[in-house]
Order: C-alpha cells, then sequence, then structure tokens
C-alpha cells in the first residue's frame, strides 16, 4: 500500500500554505519536481562535512568527497541496470546531454544527407540540437507524426526507417501529452533498419523504472530535478562501444589524461565528457534520489500516479468545455494537458493559483505539438508520487469555479 501521507511528511514545502493562504497543491512536476528531506539533507550533509573538490586531492576529505560522488554514479548504474559505470556521464541535465550527443556522436557520424527523426511530440531540447546540426550539416530531419489520440503514427515510422535514418531521437514520455511511445518495438525496429536511438528520458526515468538494457536504448537522457534531486545535475547514459569512439564535447581539466602546450590526450570514460568542477553536491543529492525512490520501489510510485492519472482524466472530463490533449486512458504518464473553451490556458492557471493550485499553461517548451493542434497553448496538470485524490478534487472543484467566472 502507497503511503502518501508518510511522504508527505518527507516533503515539507507541500504543508506550507500557497496563495491567498490556502493549502498548497502541486500539480506541476511534470516541470520540476519537489524535493524529500532526505535529499536536502544528504546535500547538506556534503556541504557540511565532506565538501572539497573531487578527483584532485589526496587528503582525506577529497577522497571522501570523490567516494560519494562515484557512489552516487554507481547508484545511477544500478538503478538504470547499466553494465558500467564508465557508461554514465553526469551533465547538467537533459538538454545538455542531448546537445552533448549531437555535438560528439552526431558531429563524428553525421554527414550532408544523412536522416535523423523526431518525433511531432518532441521537447526543444530533442529539436533544436538536430536542427542546429541540420542546418550546419545539411542533415535532413523526419518526422514522426502523432495521431489525434496522441499517440505515434508508426505506419509513417516504419516508412521512414526504410530511408536509412542513422538517429532516432524519442521521448520515452511526452512532456505534454503523457504520451508512452512503444519503445519496446521502435528500438529493435530502428537497429534491424541500422539506426541508433537516443531515448529522451526527462519524463520516463523519474516515473516508470527504466532498464537499459531490456530497453536496449543507445543513449538515455534525463534530469535530476523531475525525480527529486537537485536542479544542475543530469545523466547521459550511452553504451561503452558508443561513447569509446565519440570526441569529447567540453575540453579543460579532469577530462584529459595529458596535456602539453599544443595537444592533449583524453582521459577514459566516463570522465572523458566531464570538463572542469562537476555539480558535486547535487549528484550526491541525485543518489538520494534514487535511493528514496528505490525505497518507495518504482512499481509503487508507477501504480500510484498510473491510478491517480486516470481518476484525474475521468473528473476533468465532467469540467464543461474542457478538451484533453494526449491518450485518456492505457499506459500513459502523469502529464493531462488540456483547454477549456473560451478560457486562456493562462487565465485558468492565474485562476487555479488564487485557489493554491500551482499547474503550468503554455507550450510547455513543445510548441510543434500545440501547433499540430492547432492550439497556441494548454494548462497542464502533472503528477508525482506526493500527490493524491484530494489534489485531483481540488483541481477539479478549482477548474468548475473558473468556468462559473466566466460562464
Ligand atoms: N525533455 C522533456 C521531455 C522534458 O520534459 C524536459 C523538461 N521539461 C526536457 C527535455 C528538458 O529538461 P531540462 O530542462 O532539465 O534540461
Amino acid at each position: 500500500m502507497f503511503n502518501t501521507q508518510k511522504i508527505l511528511n518527507d516533503f515539507p514545502i507541500l504543508t506550507r500554505p500557497g496563495a491567498n493562504g490556502l493549502p498548497l497543491c502541486y500539480l506541476d512536476s511534470g516541470a520540476t519536481s519537489q524535493r524529500p528531506n532526505q535529499v536536502v539533507a544528504a546535500a547538506a550533509r556534503f556541504y557540511t562535512e565532506i565538501n572539497a573538490n573531487v578527483h584532485r586531492g589526496v587528503y582525506r576529505i577529497s577522497e571522501e568527497a570523490t567516494e560519494a560522488y562515484e557512489s552516487a554514479r554507481e547508484k545511477i548504474r544500478a538503478f538504470l541496470n547499466a553494465g558500467s559505470t564508465r557508461e554514465i556521464i553526469f551533465t547538467s541535465g537533459t538538454t545538455e546531454a542531448i546537445n552533448l550527443v549531437a555535438r560528439s556522436w552526431g558531429a563524428k557520424n553525421l554527414n550532408s544527407g544523412d536522416r535523423v527523426v523526431v518525433t511531432e511530440f518532441e521537447h526543444h531540447s530533442n529539436l533544436v540540437p538536430w536542427q542546429m546540426l541540420a542546418a550546419e550539416k545539411e542533415i535532413v530531419l523526419d518526422v514522426i507524426p502523432v495521431l489525434d489520440d496522441g499517440t505515434l503514427d508508426l505506419d509513417v515510422y516504419r516508412e521512414l526507417l526504410k530511408l536509412g535514418p542513422k538517429l532516432i531521437a524519442v521521448s520515452g514520455m511526452s512532456n505534454v501529452l503523457g504520451t508512452i511511445p512503444p519503445l519496446e518495438s521502435m528500438i529493435p525496429a530502428a537497429h534491424e533498419a541500422g539506426a541508433l536511438v537516443l531515448v529522451d528520458g526527462a519524463q520516463l526515468v523519474p516515473h516508470l523504472k527504466t532498464d537499459v538494457r531490456v530497453l536496449d536504448a543507445d543513449f538515455l537522457v534525463f534530469s535530476g530535478h523531475k525525480m527529486l534531486a537537485p536542479t544542475g545535475i543530469g545523466v547521459l547514459y550511452g553504451k561503452e562501444t558508443l561513447l569509446k569512439e565519440m570526441p569529447p564535447f567540453f575540453g579543460g581539466g579532469d577530462m584529459i589524461r595529458k596535456v602539453f602546450l599544443r595537444s592533449f590526450t583524453v582521459a577514459d570514460l566516463p570522465y572523458k565528457f566531464e570538463a572542469g568542477t562537476k555539480p558535486i553536491a547535487q549528484a550526491v543529492g541525485l543518489g538520494a534520489a534514487i535511493d528514496y525512490l528505490n525505497l518507495l520501489g518504482m512499481d509503487q510510485v508507477a501504480a500510484h500516479e498510473h491510478e491517480l492519472t486516470l481518476r484525474a482524466i475521468e473528473s476533468l472530463q465532467a469540467v464543461p468545455g474542457l478538451t484533453i490533449y494526449g491518450p485518456l486512458g492505457g499506459n500513459r504518464g502523469s502529464a493531462v494537458s488540456f483547454t477549456i473553451e473560451g478560457i486562456h490556458p493562462h487565465d485558468i492557471a492565474s485562476l487555479l493559483d488564487r485557489e493554491g493550485i500551482c499547474v503550468r499553461a503554455g507550450h510547455h517548451c513543445a510548441m510543434p505539438i500545440h501547433d499540430r493542434f492547432r492550439i497556441p497553448a494548454t494548462t497542464r496538470a502533472s503528477f508525482y508520487l506526493y500527490n493524491t485524490e484530494a489534489d485531483i478534487e481540488r483541481l477539479c472543484s478549482g477548474l468548475k469555479k473558473v468556468v462559473s467566472i466566466f460562464a
């Protein structure tokens, strides 16, 4: 049984008041999650007891700092079931990780006329880096369209694979529609066609158990801040054979073996891609977040969220004039975006804020999928492990109030 009351005790921010002194109802975890005491304490403990730079000192606390940092890497490896910590690269987040792959793997392996496939619901982070590279190297960007129900048009995907793309860059869960694409069939099909697959796991890894060996993704990227960890830390998982052949992305300290005045040699994995001082306390915080998720169990987290999401979809449909974009049932994620006829999404969000309810309004860094549905913006509620049915009731009664104000 998922004990949300016990969980809420770990998140003091969720018991502070929101606007107008009303209890806070946080429904924007798709943008960033809250952090439990355990994560804050782990980062604070790093600063108060261990703080030193890593990999550089021979003194005691520097060794302890290195141990804390590397043990976070090992926790991530185990969480993803990756074969080796050499496959776990710390980045500042999803965005940096995708740019790393584009600028390192892409720069080396993509040439004029090569094709990269993305989807119509990608976040700008998984579009713009490929667009930038496409403009520079005359790469062709192909797009898997989204159907009216928010799922991918897999017939088109199969046709696109016949054109021999080099890479499929696909979100593991849409941050707008909540769609979970069938990676278990899409990835083998891509491999059969000779393409590699990069999975944008920003919305996937925090919510669903993700095993890179089962998925067989070539690259998987995600951000700590959407999974209970501090901001400024994220991960690039890559298959060792691929990472080994890729040139470094940033140059500087720590990523080198030897430096001469006019040349350098490169450090081994994973350090080859970790130039400069990394966000060490944040990495330690990510390790603590993984401990927290493991203690709850990712299967339980997913089941709780799924139940809440389906309940939310059902209740939202009872709000007059409300349209939900994305799958209305089945295996879908906990981001639920909607419009209400005649009311601007920003007005909805502002009026909900007066009730202490935090939702997001806008394009959610995914303009093309809004264009696809011919809408400029949506209001999005997104749930995480600390949300309860009471949050959904408040959202729906808040929305009914909004509708009555505009009636
Ligand atoms: N991809 C998806 C699907 C996302 O939801 C987000 C964050 N909204 C990102 C990429 C970018 O993540 P970050 O800003 O942490 O780099």
